[in-house]
């Protein structure tokens, strides 16, 4: 039995297998063989199962995402079957006598080097898919999971660390929880978990070659703590736990359908957060008011190239017609800081969270910004869209995205393309806007203020930085004034306010924003009818 402490990021328990992660620059030792044929033979059933794992992905992906994302793997599977690649791990087999596993990705860096220093565009983005290849086939060499697979079992995810597009390619319905060596409490990762409902654990100090795929977990967010290969005794006492839990939930369940008042009679609006069109599911089941926040920029995330102004329409309209007359606030890209994607050509930053990101993109590349918005804009026929725009620091960036706005409008117009212009607002996330939100307030429709980030800059802390997390502290009386600040601004002016960062799911304050007058709370869905119980018996 072997337990770790680390930081819970969503107060669940859980016990299942453990599945990890391989890191894709696994390190990967040289040995001696001493039979050729026995080596070369283990290659052709690792490709085998490459084959099946990427069918499975195929399929997978075109349900999902639709055709031209998914070809990519059909891409996977014929390089799998390229003779000159596999000659050469064959070849270095029979030469050297090494093992499979360091023939397959030496021959992989050596494609992937020669791939990259090619003329031709096309052929230079293949570097990459060799390296995966080469990835994949090492990984089924080594006896690790594929974290895709199609036919995984629902698994306790162990990982050195886990970036945004990995956790968004995962299938959630069979990820019990997630535990990780790195990331901080902040992370999107994090916000992810949160919004999957599962147990998580960051900055776990394990070994993860200590580790196997198959052992037992228990995964404790509310000890904060990991148990590898539990007692029998801790395994009774956890199951107990988790059936008192899963009675909590069945109470909140009686919430369902009930009005966010208070005893007083004041009400609130309570949305949720969601990141990509499936998720749209969590957020009926809790019976939210609505999306305060569909962070778009995941559309963008692990893939190879741009979705088209057809995939994202397709994904708004999906999530517009879903909700019917429900509020939907679509969020403009928020793509830089931590979710970097390749095909941006965003470069390397010194400080990303102070860099080049979100509306600063959209600004700079307004082809990009454009095909969003009028995806955005012909899908709001289908329901009752909002757009919000994020990272705003002043009136100036404002009155910018109106021209543009004011262009796509005319060219839709000009096409006769069905459209409607949605309702216009703006993400209050830094403090330049929180400070000139009463000039901001006469020229949008709404603000939602986005805690996260205001507080990693009020506070001069980043909020990937795991050492922070102490002095990550959003209760923060700034944070706290600012936040009363942009409310009272917005309601000189008739406009609403809502909060959808972290902090809106904060029970220890649901209190003061309903003195406050925030008009609306987006939480993750699994946080709704939790802060809907704290509103119901509230005096305020
Ligand atoms: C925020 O900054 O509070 C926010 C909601 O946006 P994100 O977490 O996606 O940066
Ligand atoms: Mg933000």
């Amino acid at each position: 039995m072997l337990k770790v402490s680390g930081k819970a990021v969503y107060k669940g328990i859980v016990i299942g297998p453990v599945l990890v992660f391989g890191k894709e620059d696994q390190k990967i030792k040289r040995t001696k063989i001493t039979d050729a044929d026995a080596e070369i033979s283990r290659v052709g059933k690792a490709g085998e199962q490459a084959q099946a794992q990427l069918q499975g992905l195929y399929d997978k992906a075109l349900k999902e995402v639709g055709e031209s994302s998914a070809a990519i793997f059909e891409v996977h599977q014929m390089m799998l079957e390229d003779e000159d690649y596999l000659e050469a791990i064959h070849n270095m087999i029979r030469t050297e006598m090494v093992n499979a596993e360091y023939a397959v990705a030496v021959t992989g860096d050596n494609f992937a080097e020669l791939f990259s220093g090619m003329e031709d565009d096309y052929m230079r983005a293949r570097a990459a898919d060799i390296k995966d290849i080469s990835n994949r086939l090492v990984r089924n060499l080594m006896g690790k999971e594929d974290i895709n697979s199609a036919d995984m079992k629902p698994s306790v995810i162990v990982a050195d660390d886990l970036s945004p597009s990995e956790t968004v390619q995962m299938d959630k319905e069979k990820i019990l929880a997630l535990v990780t060596v790195h990331g901080s409490a902040n992370s999107h990762t994090a916000i992810l978990a949160r919004m999957m409902n599962i147990p998580a654990l960051i900055g776990v100090p394990i070994d993860l070659n200590e580790i196997h795929t198959g052992m037992t977990a228990v995964v404790d967010g509310l000890k904060g703590e990991v148990i590898f290969e539990p007692s029998e005794e801790v395994c009774a006492e956890t199951e107990a736990r988790v059936r008192g839990e899963q009675e909590k939930l069945k109470l909140l369940q009686s919430l369902k359908g009930k009005e966010n008042e208070t005893l007083s009679g004041k009400k609130i609006k309570i949305y949720a957060n969601i990141g990509s069109v499936s998720d749209v599911g969590y957020v009926m089941e809790n019976d939210a008011g609505g999306i305060g926040l569909f962070r778009s920029e995941f559309l963008y995330l692990g893939r190879d190239d741009f979705p088209t102004e057809e995939e994202q329409f397709q994904a708004y309209k999906q999530v517009a017609q879903t909700m019917g007359s429900k509020n939907v606030v679509i969020r403009t890209l928020d793509i830089g800081a931590d979710k970097q994607v390749d095909y941006f050509n965003l470069g390397k930053e010194d400080n990303p969270a102070m860099g080049y990101r979100a509306i600063r993109i959209c600004l700079k590349q307004p082809d990009i910004f454009k095909t969003q918005l009028r995806a955005l804009f012909r899908a709001a026929v289908y329901g009752n869209l909002s757009v919000m725009y994020p990272m705003i620091t002043s009136v100036e960036e404002v009155k910018q995205i109106q021209d543009i706005v004011a262009e796509v409008t005319a060219e839709l117009e000009e096409k006769e393309i069905p459209y409607k212009k949605p309702e216009q607002g703006i993400m209050i996330e830094t403090p330049a806007a929180v400070m000139v939100s009463d000039e901001l307030a006469e020229i949008v429709d709404f603000f939602s203020i986005g805690t996260n980030d205001l507080t990693q800059y009020t506070l001069a802390v980043d909020r990937q930085n795991a050492r922070l997390d102490d002095f990550y502290y959003p209760h923060h009386k700034a944070i706290l004034r600012m936040i009363k600040m942009v409310a009272d601004n917005a309601h000189k002016c008739g406009k609403w306010v809502g909060i959808c960062g972290e902090l809106g799911a904060d029970l220890e304050l649901t209190e003061e924003f309903l003195r406050m007058g925030i008009d609306e709370l987006s939480v993750a869905p699994s946080m709704v009818l939790k802060v809907r119980k704290v509103v119901r018996e509230s005096e305020v």
